[in-house]
């Protein structure tokens, strides 16, 4: 990004970030809302999957197992029918497996609790290099259980990003957690408290099919409000 562009990105973003929190709340980063472990297998289950599905599909594989360990030694045709109201279990049961196996061999108990003492580049490439864990479900482990400077990007808070102009039109998820890093403050509370403000604004505002734009706080911020909106009234 030019260095005139990314002062005015930083602008908009800080804007957004007081308004959106103030329209959906600010929240406290800790305590977490979950330990690591269940974040990290949680996030794994969440992918392409509603809430409530992910829920199911955990209490489900806990009710049955009751262990890392067990789910580790577990037939894996089983835990996939234990999963399945996550979408993709077929492919998501071998990776939690082989991803519970990595951490109980290479840690010597089912912790990733010393993520705690790494970075935040650290921690990213060291989860990243666990079957099944791409950079958005690594991001939210380590900002939701370790203040780490990391931005999660959802297809919510993407969305968003993409319509203000806060990254390209093009640009994908996965770049999108860099970008959106160098134009936030590296600030752990402020990095949560955009996520989940822009994505509580993409479930309800900013939505994919049809944005409630004229109700929308951040509209004049907003480059799709301008460019798209505005013209066809
Ligand atoms: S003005 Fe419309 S497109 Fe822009 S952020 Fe608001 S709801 Fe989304």
């Amino acid at each position: 990004m030019a260095a005139i562009g990314l002062e005015t990105l930083k602008q908009k973003a800080i804007a957004m970030y007081d308004i959106l929190v103030k329209a959906y709340g600010e929240r406290p980063l800790k305590p977490p809302r979950r330990t690591p472990m269940v974040e990290l297998i949680m996030t794994i289950l969440s992918q392409r999957t509603t809430a409530a599905n992910e829920k199911q599909a955990f209490d489900q594989m806990w009710a049955r197992y009751g262990s890392w360990e067990a789910i580790r030694d577990a037939d894996v045709n089983e835990l996939t029918s234990l999963i399945a109201p996550s979408n993709y279990a077929e492919s998501k049961a071998p990776h939690i497996k082989a991803t519970l196996a990595r951490i109980i061999e290479e840690r010597g108990e089912a912790s990733i609790d010393f993520l705690e003492d790494t970075n935040a580049e650290e921690g990213l490439i060291w989860l990243m290099s666990l079957p099944g864990v791409g950079i958005k479900t690594a991001s939210l482990v380590l900002l939701f259980n370790f203040s780490k400077s990391v931005m999660p990007v959802d297809t919510h808070v993407h969305r968003v990003s993409q319509r203000t102009g806060l990254i390209p039109l093009k640009m994908t998820a996965e770049k999108a957690h860099v970008a959106l890093l160098e134009i936030l403050p590296a600030e752990p509370h402020i990095l949560f408290n955009f996520h989940v403000s822009c994505l509580r604004h993409g479930q309800q505002i900013c939505t994919f099919a049809a944005p409630k734009c004229p109700k929308c706080p951040i509209k004049h911020l907003c480059d799709y409000y301008r460019r798209v909106y505005i013209p066809k009234i």
